[in-house]
């Protein structure tokens, strides 16, 4: 990164708005609500892309509700998963003591997710949700479908509200369009 002017003009576009994000996380949250009706749940965030969508997701829910964390990575050879989950950071919660509701970032081919929930659903959960803020169908490798995506986006590489690119444009309050040719 050269200058702050090389920075900005990687944005591209604003795909969705700061308001457009707000709006379809209230509606995120109610459907939890609608789900749970009053029963306890545990919020698992995928370090680190759905850290902002977790900490706006937590806020627009009103059962009771505790957080948690967990980081995944997941090995491939060539195109096809091996089906081993490294845990880089484990979940401090037995999920078998929770209803559980996986936060995600992005569903571009599905292996984590598909990977995640597997071992998720191997330590028996009382039951188990999958919240994407963004889907990107046309991408998708595995046969995997969250039960609510809030977005679902053609495939461009996105940037901002948790999303990076090199670690950088997390703290976008939108999401926009990565510009690879600028
Ligand atoms: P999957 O296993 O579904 O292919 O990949 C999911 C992960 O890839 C996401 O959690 C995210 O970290 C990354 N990813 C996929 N598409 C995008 C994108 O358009 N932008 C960014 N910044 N990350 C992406």
């Amino acid at each position: 990164m050269n200058s702050i002017q090389d920075f900005n003009s990687k944005i591209k576009r604003v795909v969705i708005s700061k308001e457009e994000i707000a709006e379809a996380i209230q509606k995120a949250g109610k459907e939890i609500d609608r789900i749970y009706d009053g029963r306890p749940i545990l919020l698992v965030s995928i370090l680190k892309g759905a850290f902002v969508f977790m900490a706006d997701l937590c806020r627009a829910v009103s059962v009771p509700c505790e957080i948690g964390f967990m980081c995944a990575k997941s090995y491939y050879s060539g195109t096809v998963s091996s089906g081993v989950v490294q845990i880089t950071m484990d979940l401090e919660q037995d999920v078998s003591q929770y209803h559980v509701v996986i936060v995600e970032d992005i569903v571009d081919t599905g292996r984590t997710l598909n990977d995640v929930v597997e071992l998720l659903k191997g330590r028996n959960p009382l039951s188990l949700h999958v919240f994407t803020l963004l889907d990107k169908p046309s991408r998708r490798v595995v046969d995997f479908k969250a039960d609510y995506s809030l977005f679902t986006i053609p495939d461009l590489f996105v940037i901002g509200y948790g999303l990076d690119c090199g670690e950088y444009y997390r703290n976008l309050p939108y999401i926009a369009e990565y510009d690879n040719q600028a």
